[in-house]
């Protein structure tokens, strides 16, 4: 790992589209899969009450001790909600379905938007040396994903390769347009990636030129190709680079997290 770009300190990444269902779950645990295999170090924050993350990498809700609902509600210090995974280089901050209250609980907070962000500075995770933060955000734009987007120096968007896929678009990037003009000045969109790409249907076709005509270099070059064995790893509890690491998925994948760290030599 000497020729890769490290970040100072951890790089923050919200997943986050309002859309369930689009592929930001396995994107948040094969990214992750793919920049711990490049040795780097990687922490995943859960924070979708349905916990499928958590589930995806083994962590099941029988397990799981302390959760990011203790980290947002009780403010419990991140190192003691961080569990390892079964892949190298890859912890997780588990939730559960207890996060699904979070959103009522927290309004009357007045630290509410910026809880994630306070808790992702606690210098007590200094010694992991985290490279890179990965927040899998919920399936709406609640208070949880302002969370994630305040605490989050870019947003990464997984774009399903659907009709009616570029709608919903453009509220998710008034949302972080308001973050940006409010709570967090910094933020960056890191860039769209398609998913469940299927090169020999003409709307995927369609959509990927839609969404490249739109937005440009914003989109990234790696598309996730639609593969039944990125589907299936969950259920073997690891991401597809462990459980298939040739499979189309893997590769992408492994494309993507390079892709990801370029682009960070760039802008550096
Ligand atoms: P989200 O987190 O946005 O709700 P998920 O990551 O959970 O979406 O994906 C939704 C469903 O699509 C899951 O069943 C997942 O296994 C499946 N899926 C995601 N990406 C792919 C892919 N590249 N190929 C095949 N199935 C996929
Ligand atoms: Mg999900």
């Amino acid at each position: 790992m000497s020729d890769l770009f490290r970040p100072s300190g951890p790089k923050i990444i919200a997943i986050a589209n309002q859309k369930g269902g689009v592929g930001k779950t396995t994107t948040a645990i094969n990214l992750g899969a793919a920049l711990a295999e490049e040795g780097l170090n990687v922490l995943l924050i859960d924070l979708d009450p349905q916990g499928n993350a958590s589930t995806g990498l083994g962590i099941f809700s029988e397990d799981r001790g302390l959760t990011t609902y203790d980290l947002l509600l009780d403010e419990a210090p991140l190192e003691e909600v961080i569990v390892k995974t079964n892949v190298e280089g890859l912890m997780i901050a588990p939730a559960t379905t207890d996060l699904s209250s979070a959103d009522i609980e927290l309004v009357s907070n007045e630290k509410r938007s910026h809880l994630l962000h306070d808790a992702l500075r606690h210098p007590g995770i200094d010694r992991f040396k985290f490279d890179y933060i990965l927040i899998d955000c919920p399936p709406s734009l609640n208070l949880l994903t302002v969370n994630a987007m305040v605490a989050a120096h870019s947003v990464l968007v997984p774009l399903q390769s659907e009709f009616f896929a570029l709608e919903g678009l453009s509220q998710l990037m008034l949302t972080i347009r308001e973050i940006r003009q409010t709570a967090n000045k910094g933020l960056r969109i890191e860039g769209v990636v398609l998913t469940m790409y299927d090169s020999r249907n003409n709307l995927s076709q369609q959509v990927e030129k839609d969404a490249r005509d739109n937005l440009g270099d914003l989109v990234f070059r790696t598309v996730i190709p639609r593969n039944v064995r990125v589907s299936e790893a969950p259920s073997f509890s690891m991401p597809v680079l462990n459980y298939d690491s040739l499979s189309k998925g893997s590769q992408a994948y492994r494309s993507l997290g390079l892709e990801l760290i370029s682009r960070q030599a760039e802008l550096a």
